[in-house]
């Protein structure tokens, strides 16, 4: 159904060597490439129509913030909210979740309270409301994770009393792979009233996301994970969040009037975006979302999936190759332990090889926690990724375990 040799065709980098290796990229859960058309969009508006927006009346002013709004509503229908008030541009996911904890939750929060994530979070769902609980005396609530890197929700009616306020959870792990189940965790949730975030920095690229259908209250992803630049990323909030909501930064932009006695909020989402916005980034991330829809999203998921299933059983031929992370549902990563070898040096000689893999804890320490290992070495694949490139990463992993006896 997809084209890939044309789709690599678009990703200049992808012709890039490595130690005069063809460079192969597997490190798309940290960022993905730039297809052409990003990168001419982004060049066009520095070179044509680029000012800054909002307050111009001017011809250039006019037209790049008909740009900028337009891929707000680029943004709106790529994951279906129901207004373009609901979608905030932000600087990524941590910014994202940042927000949500300082603008909407640290006003409610009293003593006691608790705030409910799971044992799979990336650092950046944790520490904001970690840092939070600690300001409020509030207690950060753990839902457990499972062996095969699954969460364990048999005793998640437990755990969502009237004491918890807010349920901040990824929907795609980014060390494991694991899809969680969001319909069904949030059902539960609101349920008991409890509203609920969803970390998409993993899932928004690999999968369908609808976030009516879904019925999340928070929806944060950054726009360098689905082909778009760094620097700009997206929170989603239901309109009645956000009209409660107290501003995050202050500035201008974000204001309708100004006194030295008084100023006056601007409405959502303006409200949340203080001081000059990255505006080619917003572009950018359009064009990169134009570019993903073109391609079709479902597609891309067929694809993916395919990629995965035909990855893990390579991978699982591997003597003394251990993969962490075997959820039924998971999205295109593949993350690994090799017995004996440390991963920095497995990701040191891949690299000799021309495969570009992340190594370390991938900012999820209480997974390697619950592994009891310090790191693994993750292979993240992207709907330009081949399954020759997932045999040259079969021969590089076999290499490492040459070259280290
Ligand atoms: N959550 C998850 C699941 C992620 O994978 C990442 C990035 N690795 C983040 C949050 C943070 O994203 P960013 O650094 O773009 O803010």
């Amino acid at each position: 159904m997809l084209d890939i040799k044309k789709i690599r065709g678009d990703f200049p980098i992808l012709r890039t060597e490595v130690n005069a290796k063809p460079l192969i990229y597997v490190d798309n859960a940290a960022t993905t490439q730039k297809p052409q058309q990003v990168i001419d969009t982004i060049l066009d508006l520095y070179t044509n129509t680029y000012s800054n927006v909002h307050r111009g009346v001017h011809q250039l002013s006019q037209k790049a913030t008909t740009l900028y709004e337009g891929a707000r509503e680029t943004v709106r229908k790529f994951i279906n909210a129901g207004s373009v008030k609901e979608i905030v541009f932000v600087r990524g996911t941590t910014e994202g979740v940042n927000l949500v904890a300082s603008s909407y939750l640290e006003p409610l929060l009293k003593a006691g309270d608790e705030i409910l994530i799971s044992e799979m979070e990336h650092h950046s769902n944790i520490i904001p409301w970690q840092m939070l609980v600690e300001r409020k005396g509030a207690k950060l609530v753990i839902i457990p994770m499972m062996e095969d890197g699954n969460l364990d929700l048999s005793g998640l009616g437990k755990l969502l009393n009237n004491r918890v306020k807010l349920l901040a959870i990824t929907h795609m792990s980014n060390s494991l792979g694991t899809i969680n189940d969001v319909s069904t965790i949030i059902d539960q949730a609101h349920a008991r009233s409890i509203p609920v975030l969803l970390d998409g920095a993993q899932s928004v690229a690999h999968f369908p996301v609808d976030v009516q259908a879904l019925d999340c209250d928070f929806f944060v992803f950054s726009g360098h994970k689905i082909y778009g630049p760094t620097g700009i990323g997206i929170l989603y909030a239901k309109e009645k969040f956000l009209n409660s909501m107290v501003p995050y930064q202050s500035g201008g932009n974000m204001i309708l009037n100004v006194s030295f006695e008084k100023t006056e909020f601007n409405e959502i989402p303006y409200k949340f975006e203080a001081g000059t916005p990255n505006i080619a980034g917003s572009i950018g991330l359009a064009a990169a979302l134009d570019y993903i829809s073109s391609l079709g999203i479902s597609n891309i998921d067929h694809y993916e999936r395919e990629l995965l299933l035909y990855a893990t059983e390579q991978f699982e031929k591997i003597e003394g190759l251990r993969i962490i992370g075997t959820a039924p549902n998971k999205g295109c990563i593949i993350s690994f332990v090799l017995e004996g070898i440390h991963p920095h040096d497995i990701g040191t000689i891949m690299d000799m090889e021309g495969v570009a893999v992340r190594t370390g804890h991938h900012c999820t320490q209480p997974v390697m926690d619950y592994f009891n290992i310090p790191a693994t070495t993750r292979v993240s694949l992207s709907f330009y990724n081949t399954k020759t490139e997932i045999d040259g990463i079969v021969r590089a992993i076999q290499k490492v375990k040459e070259f280290m006896g």
